[in-house]
């Protein structure tokens, strides 16, 4: 019997999703007779068109569904995305930290972060462990010309024009992996006896039965929220930012520099961030309602692009997202399971939403439900890890905010109140006064961030580790250590003089 999986949403999660299964299950006529995926999309509601920051897992992504690299690049507008850069969060004055893509030197094997706080932290902590923010500073590719394709020699992922993305997954998924597209509009969900989905009807008539709903159709929540009514968690307690103001500047010249990292700069409510791409840059202010107005975010956002010689003056007015930043309580409920902005969305401040499609998609893919029985299980097993997926992306985020010494607005105060600070989150900060993050940091398998990921962000803001206790056990390790300081600073000059830039890169990949 073939399994029928139905899509519904065409926006960035509908197609990754629909991609990611398909190729899986559907490339070939062998395996098409096993499972069909259909993706429908009603040609009235627009996808959200934002989204514009990857995590090095979307190579893999792309890898695995069967687009090359190049044609990627080359008709999304795409640039290479090594780090994130975050400006003015400790002390809201020029002071930054990178949060790259690379791990610490040494890592797994020895714990950087012990023996930076045990020398008494020389330099910036990033900088002392890791080649790539000396990178971004000199807007450089992550790659040599030569290198094959999704092949680096700094760890990466992309920032992208979200539109050309879904319309390049779109042809690729119907043209290549066997999607069959619907354009209609759902207007109507029909429940089988058991409480299932047993088909949706759009606002032609037609009805698409299944075996499978995936509900991607946005903040609209069809299935998952107004279908099944799974009670929506809001985390604006935790993190304030409801509302984002999005525009597109152009650069002032065609040669202008792309940066290799999204730039993330504090403002005294909130954050804006800053992607380039070959054409234009993706700029906007995320912020909170609660402690700014929409005039005063926009003044916020019109002074940032004002300020950089770099970019156009052409005034363009930003669209205005609202959204309540928190996720379901649960996201698969019998056979309909949520991914992408249905699911859940906090603000985009590390990229954490295309990169939980991908894995959600990836995990549905490995184990597609073939009968009720599995489909009880695997429901049950994906709640779980999504669940913990969601705490993990609140406590991380939040940890961007919560040890700043800014003090210049009621926002940032209220950032540092422990109320507002998740008890997991509380922990973690006590027991990182005396150990640093290591390995031993999660039994997780499927964690998304790394312990290095919470050392670059944890030291990025000056929080300091006292490893008096175990500078005995560190002694043994100081050869190790030495070694692979110097083959760091070798690595820098090495790839300072060799890597092009990512215009230089870029350009010659377009022609
Ligand atoms: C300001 C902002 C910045 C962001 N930045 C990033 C970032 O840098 N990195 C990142 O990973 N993520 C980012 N995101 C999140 C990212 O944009 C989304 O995760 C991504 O676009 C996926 O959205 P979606 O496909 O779930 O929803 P949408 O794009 O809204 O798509 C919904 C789809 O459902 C369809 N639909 C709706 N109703 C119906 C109906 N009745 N019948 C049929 N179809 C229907 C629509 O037509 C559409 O195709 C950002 C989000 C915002 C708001």
């Amino acid at each position: 019997m073939k399994t029928k999986v139905v899509i519904v949403g065409g926006g960035t999660a509908g197609w990754l999703t629909a991609g990611i299964i398909a190729a899986k299950h559907c490339a070939s006529p062998a395996l098409l007779a096993t499972t069909e995926v259909v993706l429908v999309e009603s040609p009235d509601v627009k996808n959200l068109g934002v989204g514009e920051g990857t995590w090095p897992t979307m190579r893999d992504t792309l890898r695995q569904i069967g687009l090359s690299e190049r044609q990627f690049l080359t008709c999304c507008d795409a640039s290479f995305k090594q780090a994130s850069k975050f400006v003015g969060w400790q002390n809201g004055g020029q002071d930054h930290y990178y949060h790259p893509f690379t791990v610490p030197v040494g890592y797994g094997a020895v714990n950087m972060a012990q023996h930076w706080s045990a020398a008494n932290y020389p330099d910036s902590f990033e900088s002392w462990v890791c080649a790539q923010g000396a990178a971004c500073d000199q807007n450089l590719s992550p790659k040599l010309p030569q290198h094959p394709e999704y092949a680096f020699s700094l760890n990466y992922g992309y920032h992208l024009n979200a539109g050309k993305f879904v319309e390049l997954l779109h042809q690729h998924c119907v043209e290549k992996l066997g999607v069959t597209y619907i354009q209609g509009h759902v207007d109507q969900v029909l429940p089988a006896n058991n409480g299932d989905i047993a088909a949706i009807k759009l606002a032609n008539g037609m009805q698409v039965a299944g075996d499978l709903f995936i509900d991607c159709s946005g903040f609209a929540a069809l299935l998952i929220g107004q279908h099944y009514q799974v009670p929506f968690m809001s985390q604006r307690h935790v993190l304030f930012n409801d509302t984002a103001l999005a525009i597109q500047v152009e650069h002032v010249d065609n040669n202008a520099p792309i940066a290799s990292c999204t730039v993330a700069t504090a403002q005294s409510s909130g954050w804006i961030w800053d992607i380039a791409l070959p054409h234009r840059r993706g700029i906007g202010h995320v912020f909170s309602r609660d402690f700014c107005s929409i005039d005063d975010a926009e003044q916020a956002l019109q002074a940032y692009i004002t300020n950089d010689p770099l970019l156009s003056q052409n005034k363009v007015e930003p669209r205005v997202i609202k959204f309540d930043p928190g996720h379901r309580q649960t996201f698969w409920q019998n056979n309909c399971v949520a991914i992408g902005v249905s699911a859940g969305f906090v603000e985009p401040l590390e990229a954490t939403a295309l990169v939980l499609v991908e894995k959600s998609a990836e995990w549905i893919a490995q184990q597609l439900p073939r009968d009720c029985q599995s489909m009880a299980v695997l429901a049950k097993r994906f709640n779980q890890l999504t669940s913990q997926r969601w705490l993990e992306i609140i406590d991380f985020l939040k940890l961007h905010y919560v040890l700043t010494q800014r003090s210049d607005s009621d926002y940032w105060h209220a950032h540092q109140q422990t109320q507002s600070i998740p008890e997991s989150l509380q922990e973690a900060l006590t027991l990182w006064r005396t150990q640093p993050p290591g390995l031993y940091e999660s039994n997780q398998r499927f964690e998304l961030f790394s312990s290095a990921s919470k050392q670059y962000v944890l030291y990025g803001m000056g929080f300091r580790s006292d490893v008096s206790r175990e500078q005995f056990g560190l002694q043994s390790q100081q050869a190790m250590v030495k070694r692979l300081l110097n083959e760091k600073q070798h690595n820098i000059e090495k790839l300072l003089n060799a890597l092009p830039t990512n215009r230089e890169f870029l350009t010659r990949l377009n022609q």
